[in-house]
């Protein structure tokens, strides 16, 4: 489903990735791992071109998004994206914002969108929230809306960005249930996090970034379990 080859990203003088390759398939679960700084929000945001790669190749689901004839919009409606910081509208309440860029983007009609909307919904176990504000919510319960609203719109991949690094602990949890739930169904994800249990679980393969390259990638028992690299053994020495 994604396929990237020789990616490269500077901001001015500074060279953020130096030669990525990475391959998704369909249904696996890729956590990419690493020490701040490393490039992972940079890789993913490549990924659907929230960044303008400087060298280096990016193929999702078929489509060439570094070809310069590409119709990135379109690409883009079929990646799935949840940050760090959940990102809903704050002036629609939870229902408008799982269903306005179906409208908007996908073209759904408003029984359409409802009803994909409220299935995605009662996915995340927020079904008797659709009527509420997202100022309403805790942390966790936006957080899973934000999921719900990048599912609605039928994604071949879901990247996830640090999904729970800013949730209080005690709704850390929920949110992981609810991608666990998703890895189960055969979502194709790509997820950068320092949940190193989640990782070790649901992960296909880990990928180890530390400055600009992949240094160590693998099945998560030998990366995080017995790391062959010596960076990589000093961040989880450091992180777990
Ligand atoms: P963290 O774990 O802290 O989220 P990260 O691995 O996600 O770190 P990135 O956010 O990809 O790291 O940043 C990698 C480097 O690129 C950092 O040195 C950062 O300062 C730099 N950087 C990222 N975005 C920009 C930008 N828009 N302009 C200039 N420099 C940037
Ligand atoms: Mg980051």
């Amino acid at each position: 489903v994604i396929s990237i080859d020789g990616l490269k990203k500077s901001f001015g003088d500074l060279e953020v990735l130096k030669g990525v390759d990475l391959s998704v398939t369909r249904g696996e679960v890729v956590c990419v791992i690493g020490p701040s700084g490393s490039g992972k929000s940079t890789l993913l945001r490549c990924v659907n071109l929230l960044e303008e790669p400087t060298a280096g190749k990016i193929v999702v689901s078929g489509t060439e998004l570094t070809d310069p004839d590409c119709d990135i919009d379109a690409a883009r409606t079929r990646i799935g994206m949840v940050f760090q910081q959940f990102n809903l509208f704050a002036h629609l309440n939870v229902l408008d914002n799982l269903t306005i860029a179906q409208r908007k983007v996908l073209g759904r009609g408003k029984e359409e969108s409802e009803r994909v909307a409220k299935s995605n919904l009662e996915r995340v176990g927020l079904s008797d929230k659709a009527s509420a504000m997202p100022a309403q919510l805790s942390g966790g319960q936006q957080q899973r809306a934000a999921i719900a609203r990048a599912l609605s719109m039928n994604p071949d991949v879901m990247l996830f960005d640090e999904p729970t690094s800013a949730l209080d602990p005690e709704l850390v949890g929920d949110v992981l249930g609810v991608m666990r739930g998703l890895a189960e169904e055969g979502m194709t994800m790509l997820v950068v996090t320092h949940e190193m249990q989640f990782a070790r679980e649901v992960a296909d393969t880990v990928l180890f970034m530390d400055g600009g390259y992949v240094v160590e990638q693998g099945d998560p028992a030998q990366v995080i379990g017995a790391p062959r690299e010596r960076r990589t053994k000093e961040f989880l020495a450091r992180v777990l």
